[in-house]
């Protein structure tokens, strides 16, 4: 009788899984469940009647490396090649990035030129941390924080602005307590094998993926920094469900997934609000928390390692300005948590894709990020917060910092509850202690998702298809 493997969970995780699944030779019935009436998870993008997107989740991926070329490569087998909205690499969002410190922009040095200056908010050029690197000693730490990494390989001011900058954008995370080693495992290996980040990641290569595509060819040659899809990132779960649906995949909305017992005969019986489905395996797809509250109470043990992830909540104000200009051209900015904690960064949505504007007239779209893990003491309670406190401070920040006080012509206010994980000091070890679960009690239970190796939609991706490659025993 043919397998049956359900995927919990619909965000791009779980589609993704669905995919990798459905493509294969080795084929097994395929059942998602998803929870909520909508597919996507994070992913999550507004379209207005005038043609204007409003993205409150990712809005740009990057295609450099294994993940990154994986993901493009699901792009054209998907055909949405001709949607890709590419930032090149001589373009100003790719070029200028900025830092909002002590009351005013400053652009990111780039280029040799740009390392060889004094160059503010810095108090000397940015090439004695580069040197610092060459010198400096091998860790010895099985892990540490990003801060105290940074801080020991390239110094302080390094790891004060711009460090605690990157991890707010990324993670929306705080780099004194997120971890090198799960964060950025690059960078940690780097240093394991080669003393030095930079000699590392000059002479270690890198994981590369074997296959070459026209799509990841033009990526190359043009330099890309990020793309997006013409009608938004959600065009992307849409096309995998619409893929998954031609090849048989059975995809229920609304059907959350309640409580996980395992039968006599080794498989799943999963419980929903109006029923039971069967399965022979399971891959979850779920957030690491939601996934606990659903196992057997044998599976304490595993649950208890499951919780130990955490993550934090993010305000995300998408607004639209029309008949203002933004004072500089570039990604946008991000703000240290010395100068504002609750304010992670604004993002200049219609420098990177003007394309997503829409028809109705010259117009910028901006989106502010708040919170993250200092929601709670700087903003208040995520479940209670309102919308005009947020969109409040958003304006706000957009008017100090940008110097807009014009009244937005749109605006969306959207509070994503527990939306990153955070891979705090010692993650690696909840992920070691999983998986050793796993194969000690031979559970017939994949895990994959934003939870455990990666954030990123590329990481999560690249994990839905490594799961499934172990599954029906293929080459990931
Ligand atoms: P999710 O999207 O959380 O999907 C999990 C799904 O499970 C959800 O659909 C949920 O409804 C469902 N579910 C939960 N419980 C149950 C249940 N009991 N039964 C059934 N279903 C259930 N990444 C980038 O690469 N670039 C970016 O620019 C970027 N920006 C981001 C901005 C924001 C504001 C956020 C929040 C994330 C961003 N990310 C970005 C990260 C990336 O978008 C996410 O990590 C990724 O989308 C997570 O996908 P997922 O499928 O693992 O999880």
């Amino acid at each position: 009788m043919q397998r049956t493997v359900a995927v919990l969970g619909g965000g791009v995780s779980g589609l993704a899984a669905c995919y990798y699944l459905a493509r294969s030779h080795q084929a097994p019935k395929v059942i998602l469940l998803e929870g909520s009436s909508r597919l996507g998870g994070w992913i999550h993008s507004t379209r207005t009647e005038d043609g204007a997107v409003f993205e409150h989740g990712p809005r740009g991926i990057r295609p450099a490396g294994a993940v990154g070329k994986n993901t493009l490569l699901m792009v054209s087998e998907l055909g949405l090649e001709a949607d890709v909205l590419p930032v090149r690499g001589d373009h100003p969002a790719s070029k200028n990035r900025y830092l909002y410190v002590g009351g005013s922009l400053h652009r990111l040095p780039s280029g040799i030129s740009g390392l060889l200056r004094t160059v503010p908010p810095f108090t000397r050029p940015l090439v004695w941390s580069g040197l610092k690197d060459l010198m400096a000693p091998r860790g010895s730490e099985a892990d540490e924080s990003i801060h105290a990494f940074v801080g020991r390989r390239f110094g302080q001011q390094l790891a004060d602005i711009v460090i605690d900058c990157l991890c707010r954008g990324v993670f929306a995370g705080d780099c004194r307590v997120l971890s090198i080693r799960s964060c950025f495992p690059v960078l940690f290996q780097a240093e394991r094998t080669h003393r030095s980040v930079i000699l590392g990641m000059a002479l270690g290569g890198g994981k590369s993926l074997p296959v070459e595509s026209p799509l990841i060819g033009r990526a190359q040659k043009e330099r890309w920094s990020q793309w997006s899809l013409r009608s938004g990132m959600e065009a992307l779960p849409e096309g995998l469900a619409d893929f998954s649906k031609r090849r048989g995949v059975e995809i229920h909305r609304d059907a959350s997934v309640k409580r996980l017992e395992t039968t006599a005969a080794g498989g799943w019986q999963i419980a929903l609000e109006d029923g039971v489905v069967e399965a022979d395996h399971v891959i979850s797809a779920l957030p690491a928390k939601a996934l606990a509250a659903l196992l057997p109470s044998w599976a304490e043990p595993l649950s208890q390692e499951l919780c130990a992830i955490p993550a934090v909540s993010v305000g995300v104000v998408n607004l639209q300005y029309k008949g203002v200009e933004l004072p500089v051209t570039g990604f946008g900015h991000l703000v240290p948590s010395f100068e504002d904690s609750t304010l992670l960064g604004i993002v200049y949505d219609s420098v990177a894709f003007p394309e997503q504007d829409g028809s109705g007239g010259p117009a910028i779209r901006l989106t502010v990020m708040l919170g993250g893990a200092w929601f709670t003491p700087g903003l208040g309670d995520p479940d209670t917060i309102s919308d005009a406190t947020l969109v409040r401070r958003a304006q706000a920040a957009v008017k100090k910092q940008l110097g807009l006080s014009a009244e937005p012509s749109h605006t969306i206010v959207k509070v994503h509850k527990a939306c990153i994980p955070q891979y705090t000091l010692g993650h690696w070890k909840h992920i070691e202690a999983i998986t050793a679960y796993l194969d000690k009690k031979k559970l017939p239970l994949s895990l994959v998702g934003a939870s455990y190796e990666g954030v990123s939609v590329n990481d999560c991706i690249f994990s839905a298809r490594k799961a499934v490659a172990k599954l029906l025993g293929e080459p990931s």
